[in-house]
């Protein structure tokens, strides 16, 4: 906006640099439109790419060295009481972004994610691919009516979004800033929805693993593999077990969030959930 303003009040004293003026408007909206069409990108606000290093003063031990799983799209009536089977079996909690309309359609899995001791965050309320294209009062309510959704199901307050596909634009910085959700994107991806190869799946995701990684997988939208199962269900078995070889501890955003330096106020449950 001050761009804008600078550029009109140059035209208005020097109308003749006007294709200098126009060019530097044009390369600001290119630079804007770029930044959200790279969901890694840090240019439109902050971004969680990496988990938040822990804090020096942290407790009296050395924190194990850790990554998160994120799993979106879900909650997935086909898949994603199977995806809390695997993650029970190996001890492991992971952070599911989920979409709104479908918490509401399947409450009870919500209930279940949160009750096994992972944590629900926000993916919008419809997951529109026209996510990106919303203005800010449009962006405002796909994730209000999500984060409602989430907290009157679950008793849980969301403390993270994602946006879908991971693609947004400039208004939707302020809104999360105004619905206290930090934005996150990931370290890396398999392509799980595209690919339904679990060995291409695993290799994008375990290529250069390291502690505070992000990793996206889907429960919801999962490709399938050659004998018709969602990929999700092949791959999270082995990951977690090369978790463990490479002594990575998977928790979820708000256990690393609360091992940083910067520590949340206590999650409060939300009145009047139901149950
Ligand atoms: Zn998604």
């Amino acid at each position: 906006m001050a761009l804008h303003a600078g550029a009109a009040g140059v035209t208005l004293l020097q109308p003749h640099w006007w294709p200098w003026t126009l060019s530097a408007l044009l390369a600001d909206h290119l630079l804007l439109a770029g930044s959200g069409l790279w969901p890694r990108s840090n240019l439109l606000g902050p971004n969680w790419t990496h988990l938040p290093p822990v804090a020096s003063t942290a407790g009296s031990g050395i924190a194990p060295a850790a990554v998160a799983i994120t799993i979106d799209d879900g909650p997935d009536p086909e898949v994603t009481g199977r995806v809390l089977d695997v993650l029970d079996e190996h001890d492991a909690t992971a952070t599911f972004f989920c979409i709104g309309e479908r918490v509401e359609r399947h409450r009870a899995l919500a209930r279940a994610i949160v009750a096994r001791g992972h944590e629900i965050a926000n993916h919008s309320y419809r997951h529109l691919m026209s996510f990106s294209l919303l203005g800010p009062r449009g962006m405002a309510r796909e994730i209000a009516r999500a984060q409602q959704v989430i907290g009157e199901t679950t008793g849980e307050i969301a403390r993270f979004f994602r946006a879908p596909a991971g693609l947004r634009n400039p208004f939707l910085e302020p809104v999360l800033t105004r619905a206290n959700l930090q934005l996150v994107s990931w370290t890396r991806r398999g392509f799980d929805t595209v690919y339904g190869s679990a060995g291409r799946v695993l290799g994008s995701l375990t290529r250069d693993l390291r502690d505070g990684d992000i990793l996206l997988l889907h429960d919801g939208h999962a490709a399938r593999t050659p004998s018709g199962a969602p990929v999700i269900l092949e791959v999270l078995p082995q990951l977690l077990r090369a978790l463990t070889e490479a002594q990575l501890t998977p928790i979820t955003l708000r256990a690393a969030f609360e091992r940083a330096a910067a520590i949340p106020a206590p999650v409060s449950a939300v009145p009047g959930a139901r149950s």
